[in-house]
């Protein structure tokens, strides 16, 4: 009668989801202030006064069917234009407007490349720990995702394992850096010796292999970590960006898909890039926020709470007994559980009001998810609780 796989992940509720709702229903019961919600990626920055001021400029000053009429599918050319000027300033690209399809997300961003190139039988690799909502699109289009065991020292790649999985089936690699969920940020020596294998892995098959590059985290890098601009170092590459975290604006839907001439049959991808962006019935991004993001391109992120609270709770972390990669970038921290079962683990932090994700649900059991992008104070106030937790394993 229906699909029992549309059935089942629209019931099913996530982990993080389920974390969550968690938290409220504990609040209610036990004072918002002891509970310490570790478990959204919900940026908790304002978003900037000038994407207010923007908004409300062109609300006040556009004629209304300007503002919120339909755009052309790949979104209204000035925006495209626009954000093309901004990236070309900032990584030296030539790029020009038919090169940004504009979309609703990083999410419809990544959704949209995997229509747009899967065909039978491909497969898309991407690497442990990463975003969970990778599976389903993957196989949403009838994709196969292949993990790469995580490389948990530093969590760059474990390039023989990658190398190994790496098929004429291979169609993608999905990467994404600053990474949610472990903080890092991949070096360029990480980005050169990727692009070096595709190539020879290219070679070897007789056919591209794309590289989707899903940056939503892009802004948020800290002091000493630069985050490459994939498609100088592999011409194969879609750069999938998202205004969600960099403007907090995770609500408002925008974000656009970089569609290089250096790649294999640009004419071809855009094409099919459209085709997938109106079967998955993705009309056009929102209007007013396509115009709101062209005027802000430019504009910096304000990353400073997330280097605050990453630290303090780096630290803090440390300091209690618990082993974590220093924070890169992002806003989560991916520290490894002091027993082997991440989910109970997670379970036993619960006692002490501290909700955290267990890293299985990334594809890494044994670790968890921390996001700091709550209230600093909350953080200051967690810290003797990770210390009490740590205390029963000693
Ligand atoms: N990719 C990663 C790695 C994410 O963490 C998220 C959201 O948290 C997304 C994609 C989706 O972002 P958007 O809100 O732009 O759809």
């Amino acid at each position: 009668m229906i699909s029992q796989k549309m059935y089942e992940l629209g019931t099913k509720k996530s982990t993080i989801r389920t974390i969550f709702e968690f938290g409220r229903k504990r609040a209610a019961e036990v004072g918002e202030e002891n509970v310490f919600d570790f478990s959204l990626g919900n940026p908790n920055v304002p978003t900037p006064e000038y994407v207010k001021e923007a908004a409300l400029d062109i609300l006040t000053h556009w004629e209304p069917s300007a503002i919120h009429g339909y755009t052309v599918a790949p979104g209204a050319p000035q925006v495209r234009q626009a954000i093309a000027e901004s990236i070309n300033k900032r990584f030296g690209t030539h790029y020009a407007g038919k090169n940004i399809f504009m979309t609703a997300g990083a999410a419809a961003a990544i959704t949209i490349s995997f229509k747009a190139l899967c065909q039978e039988g491909d497969e898309f690799v991407t690497f442990a720990p990463f975003f969970p909502e990778y599976r389903c699109f993957v196989e949403s289009v009838g994709g196969k995702l292949v993990v790469v065991p995580a490389r948990t020292a530093d969590w760059q790649i474990d390039f023989d394992a990658f190398a190994k999985l790496v098929t004429n089936h291979t169609k993608a690699i999905i990467v994404n850096s600053p990474n949610n969920p472990s903080g890092a940020v991949y070096s360029e020596a990480t980005i050169k010796q990727l692009a070096d294998i595709l190539r020879a892995k290219e070679k070897e098959f007789g056919h591209p292999i794309f590289l989707i590059s899903d940056e939503p985290y892009r802004e948020i890098a800290y002091e000493g970590f630069t985050v490459p601009y994939i498609p100088k170092y592999y011409d194969n590459t879609l750069v999938c960006y998202s205004y969600s975290k960099s403007f907090s604006l995770p609500g408002e839907r925008i974000g656009y898909i970089v569609v290089p001439d250096e790649l294999e049959s640009y004419e071809k991808i855009f094409g099919a890039i459209a085709g997938a962006a109106r079967v998955l019935t993705h009309v056009n991004a929102p209007s007013l926020w396509q115009y709101v993001v062209a005027r802000c391109a430019d504009k910096p992120s304000d990353i400073s709470t997330y280097v605050t609270n990453g630290q303090l709770l780096y630290n803090g972390l440390k300091e209690a007994g618990f082993e974590c990669v220093q924070p890169q970038g992002a806003f989560y921290l991916f520290p490894k559980c002091l027993e082997p079962d991440d989910y109970a683990f997670c379970e036993r932090a619960k006692k002490y009001g501290l909700l955290l994700v267990p890293g299985t649900d990334f594809g890494c059991p044994g670790y968890f998810r921390a996001a700091y992008c709550i209230k600093t104070d909350t953080i200051k106030r967690s810290l003797p609780l990770f210390k009490q937790l740590a205390a029963e394993y000693k």
